[in-house]
């Protein structure tokens, strides 16, 4: 296949082109599974994104898209010279991958090694279950020491524990339809800014799916935070990968007292 059928084929097929490839030259592709949520099939078409030559085989994989808005590989990346069987096969391919039986997600490869739940929903399992917990403890546990031993002698396995744990945990604000609400932005160093009286929604619907999205109707907006940064959930992981690096945006009760409680 020529570049331009190799291209014709991408677009007729649903798939749209990313801007940037962070590990090469290549364009790459990717558009959702014709059936599985959260599913992409991601194509990287060998075509040269300076000369717009081919300058190797097509490869596709599958990728889920976890709570978080990460992206997991969870298939074995295959390369081939024609894309339209490449895709058909990487689709048909999403039946062997192993599903989370708590939550429903697709596993992958984690860098350990363990295939594990795409949405690491055991660290929100809460006091429920008890034995799950205690072993992802364990894991985290194991996984901390051996980061202590290289990172700091002196930091004891017990310190780390305590801020895994802490790491672990997801908030919850009881948003309740009909609740007046704001936005709160927190910094990745922690400071808050309270948008009280710039930003005004009212609660419309609470779902009961696994991320607890929230439809808000927003009315006021005098503040410059774009409306696409507003939260849709009413989670809030304080630590999580997203939180580290960048600003976070969680709701916030105006017309009742509403606090955060461990999910
Ligand atoms: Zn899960």
């Amino acid at each position: 296949m020529s570049t331009v059928q190799r291209k014709a084929f991408l677009k007729k097929d649903g798939f749209t082109q990313h801007k940037s490839n962070a590990r090469g030259n290549t364009i790459i592709y990717s558009r959702k599974h014709s059936t599985e949520k959260f599913v992409r099939i991601v194509v990287d078409s060998g075509i040269d994104k300076n000369t717009n030559k081919i300058c190797g085989q097509a490869k596709a994989k599958l990728v889920y898209i976890n709570r978080e808005n990460h992206w997991r590989v969870i298939t074995k990346e295959v390369s081939s010279n024609t894309i339209s069987s490449l895709v058909q096969s990487q689709s048909n391919s999403i039946s062997s991958v192993p599903q989370c039986k708590h939550c429903n997600a697709k596993k992958f490869t984690a860098k350990s090694g363990n295939v594990v739940c795409a949405n690491a929903c055991w660290t929100t399992w809460g006091n429920k279950k008890k034995t799950q917990k205690k072993k992802s403890q364990k894991t985290v546990e194991k996984k901390s020491q051996k980061t202590t031993q290289k990172s700091s002698q002196k930091k004891s396995a017990r310190t780390y524990k305590k801020k895994s744990q802490k790491n672990q945990s997801i908030y919850l604000l009881d948003v309740q339809p009909g609740d007046l609400v704001t936005v709160e932005e927190i910094s990745p160093k922690g400071g808050m800014n309270d948008f009280t009286g710039f930003i005004l929604g009212i609660v419309v619907e609470v779902n009961k799916d696994n991320l607890d999205t929230v439809n808000v109707q927003w009315s006021t907006n005098k503040s410059a935070l774009p409306h696409y940064s507003f939260p849709t959930t009413r989670l809030w992981d304080p630590t999580g990968p997203s939180a580290c690096a960048t600003t976070q945006h969680r709701l916030k009760v105006m017309s009742r007292k509403v606090e955060w409680v461990i999910k």
